[in-house]
C-alpha cells in the first residue's frame, strides 16, 4: 500500500496552503482533489494583510498582489444613502508588509498555489481523485480514494479534511455542526467591466435597503462583485436570469457597461464543527467552520488554520513533538474564528433586515452618533488568546529587505528568535524542532524593525512561532528552553515564560 506522512483531502485554498507548508517542512504529503479545475463559482473577494503574509509563505500572495486593489472604505448605508457604519483601512502597508485589504479574484490565488504545491518534491497532487472512506488505527489512517484508475488505499500518519463546507471527512468522522442560527439566501454575481474599465468604485458598499439588500464590491481590477439578497417568497430561479440581474444592477451601474462572468446562489450561514480532531483525523478551513461573507474572512480564517496546524503536524511527524501538541489546534483557532464569525453575523444582521419598521429603528439608532464617529478603522483582528503561547499572542511584524526582498519568505515555516542586539543572541541555539532561525534587529536598521522594538519593549528577545504569532518575550535562554519543553511535552496551556 502507498504510504505518506499526511493525506490532505481537498485542494481548495486551505488544502493548498497546508500542503505547501508541510512539504516545505520536509513532510511527505499527498493531496487528493475530486475536481480537475479550481472551483468555478464566485467566492472570496477580500484578503486581509495577515493572510497575504501567510499566503506569501505558500506561494500565493505575489500572484494576488499583481492582480488586486485595496478598498478605500467599507460602508454600510441605508436606502437613502445615509452612512450607518463605515471602516477606513489605513492606506499605508500594515506591519506585516502587506495592504490592509486586497480585493482579488479567488481562482488567481488557487491557480498560483496549485503551481507552488506541484513544484514541491515532497508533495503529490492527485486531481480527479475523491476521498471516499477511511479507517483510523493506532498508528495512522488508511484512506480509501477513488479516481480514474478506480479505488485504491493510501496509508497516512494523519488525514486532514480540507474538503470544504460539505466535508466528506467530517461526515465520515461523525462530527456534527454547531449552527449559530444565521441563514440568509443571497445571489452572488461576478461581473467583468467592459472597455478596459478597471473599477466602478474603490468603496465596498453594503446597501442596507429593506426593499432589497445589496452588496457592491470592487474585486481584482476589471471585475466587480454584486450580491443581492432574495426577498421573502423569491426563488433562486426568479433572480438568476439575465433580465432580473440587469434590473437589480441598474440602480447602481449601467448594466451595459459590464458582463456577467459567474453567478451562484448561496445560503450565507455560520456553523462550527463540534470537534476539529478525531484521532489521526483533523478538519481545517470550511470543513471546520463557515461564516457569512460580510467581513470577507472565511478563506482568511482557513489559511490561519493551515498555518497553525502545519508546524504542529510537522513537529509531530518528525518526532520532535508529542502528539498532544495537536490538541492545541482547536482551542487556539476556534475562539479566534468565533469572534470573527460573531462580528460577521452582526454585520449581516444590519444588512439583511427586510422589515421596514426594524430598518427605520436600526437607522435611527445607528445615526445617533455624528457621521464622523460612525467611521472606524478597519475591524481589529485579535491575536491568539490561549494555547501554545508563553505570554505572547500578538501577530509578529515583518522585516522588509532591500530592493523588495521578503525575508519572511526565506524564513519559511520555522520558529524564529528575534533579539534586540546580536550580542544577546545565543551563539548556539539549543533547540530541537524545525531549525530555529535567529534575527538580530541591530543588523536590520531601516528594514521595518521599529514595530518589533515596540513589541519587545524592555525585553531583550521574542520568540516568533512558525505561524507568525509571538510565542513570548523575555531572556533568549528562557524563551528557547520554554519552546523546547512545550514541543516535547505538547502541553497546550502555558504559563508566562520565566
Ligand atoms: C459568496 C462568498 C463570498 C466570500 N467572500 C470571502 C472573502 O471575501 N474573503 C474570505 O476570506 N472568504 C470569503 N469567502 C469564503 C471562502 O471562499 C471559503 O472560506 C474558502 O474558499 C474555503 O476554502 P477551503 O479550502 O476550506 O474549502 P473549498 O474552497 O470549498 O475547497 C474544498 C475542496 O475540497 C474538494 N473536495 C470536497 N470533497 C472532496 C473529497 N471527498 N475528496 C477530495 N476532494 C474533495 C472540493 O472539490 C474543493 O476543491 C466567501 C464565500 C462565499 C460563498
Amino acid at each position: 500500500m502507498e504510504k505518506t506522512d499526511v493525506l490532505i483531502a481537498g485542494l481548495g485554498p486551505v488544502g493548498a496552503a497546508l500542503g505547501v507548508y508541510l512539504a516545505r517542512s520536509g513532510v511527505k504529503v499527498i493531496v487528493v482533489e475530486k475536481t480537475i479545475e479550481v472551483y468555478p463559482m464566485p467566492r472570496a473577494a477580500h484578503l486581509d494583510h495577515e493572510t497575504m503574509r501567510l499566503l506569501d509563505l505558500a506561494g500565493g500572495a505575489v500572484a494576488v498582489a499583481g492582480n488586486s486593489q485595496p478598498l478605500s472604505s467599507y460602508e454600510f448605508r441605508n436606502a437613502k444613502g445615509d452612512l450607518l457604519l463605515g471602516f477606513r483601512p489605513p492606506a499605508a502597508l500594515a506591519d506585516t508588509g502587506w495592504p490592509y485589504t486586497s480585493m482579488f479574484h479567488q481562482p488567481t490565488l488557487e491557480i498560483a498555489m496549485r503551481e507552488a504545491l506541484t513544484e514541491e518534491p515532497d508533495a503529490s497532487v492527485r486531481l480527479g481523485v475523491s476521498l471516499i472512506g477511511y479507517t483510523d488505527g493506532p498508528d495512522g489512517v488508511t484512506v480509501e480514494v477513488e479516481g480514474p484508475d478506480g479505488k485504491t488505499q493510501i496509508a497516512a500518519k494523519y488525514l486532514v479534511g480540507c474538503d470544504g463546507g460539505q466535508s466528506t471527512v467530517r461526515r465520515l468522522a461523525g462530527i456534527g455542526l454547531d449552527d449559530m442560527g444565521f441563514d440568509e439566501p443571497w445571489l452572488v454575481i461576478d461581473t467583468l467591466l467592459k472597455d478596459g474599465t478597471e473599477r466602478l468604485s474603490t468603496i465596498g458598499l453594503q446597501h442596507c435597503d429593506p426593499a432589497r439588500p445589496v452588496t457592491s464590491m470592487p474585486m481584482a481590477p476589471g471585475r466587480h462583485r454584486w450580491e443581492f439578497m432574495l426577498l421573502d417568497g423569491e426563488t433562486p430561479e426568479d433572480v438568476m436570469t439575465d433580465e432580473a440581474i440587469e434590473a437589480m444592477i441598474a440602480p447602481f451601474a449601467d448594466p451595459k457597461s459590464l458582463s456577467v462572468e459567474r453567478r451562484a446562489f448561496y445560503r450565507f450561514h455560520a456553523v462550527f464543527a463540534e470537534r476539529w480532531r478525531d484521532g489521526h483525523v483533523i478538519l481545517a478551513g470550511d470543513a471546520a467552520h463557515q461564516m457569512p461573507p460580510f467581513l470577507g474572512q472565511g478563506l482568511c480564517s482557513g489559511v490561519r488554520d493551515a498555518a497553525n496546524l502545519s508546524w504542529k503536524l510537522a513537529a509531530v511527524v518528525r518526532g520532535e513533538a508529542d502528539q498532544a501538541l495537536l490538541d492545541s489546534f482547536q482551542p487556539e483557532r476556534e475562539p479566534h474564528v468565533r469572534a470573527i464569525t460573531e462580528m460577521a453575523v452582526a454585520m449581516g444582521k444590519i444588512v439583511c433586515t427586510q422589515d421596514e419598521a426594524l430598518a427605520a429603528a436600526r437607522d435611527a439608532d445607528m445615526m445617533q452618533k455624528p457621521e464622523a464617529a460612525r467611521f472606524d478603522a478597519t475591524p481589529a483582528l485579535a491575536g491568539l488568546a490561549s494555547g501554545v503561547i508563553a505570554g505572547g499572542g500578538a501577530v509578529a511584524p515583518c522585516l522588509r529587505g532591500e530592493g523588495g526582498a521578503r525575508p519572511d519568505v526565506l524564513l519559511g515555516m520555522r520558529p524564529c528568535l528575534v533579539g534586540a542586539r546580536r550580542a544577546d543572541a545565543p551563539a548556539d541555539v539549543p533547540v530541537d524542532g524545525g531549525g530555529m532561525a535567529v534575527i538580530a534587529l541591530d543588523e536590520h536598521e531601516g528594514e521595518g524593525e521599529a514595530p518589533f522594538r515596540a513589541l519587545l519593549g524592555d525585553a531583550p528577545a521574542m520568540l516568533v512561532r512558525p505561524d507568525r504569532y509571538v510565542f513570548g518575550t523575555g531572556e533568549p535562554a528562557s524563551l528557547l528552553a520554554a519552546w523546547s519543553a512545550y514541543l516535547k511535552t505538547g502541553r497546550a496551556e502555558m504559563r508566562a515564560a520565566a
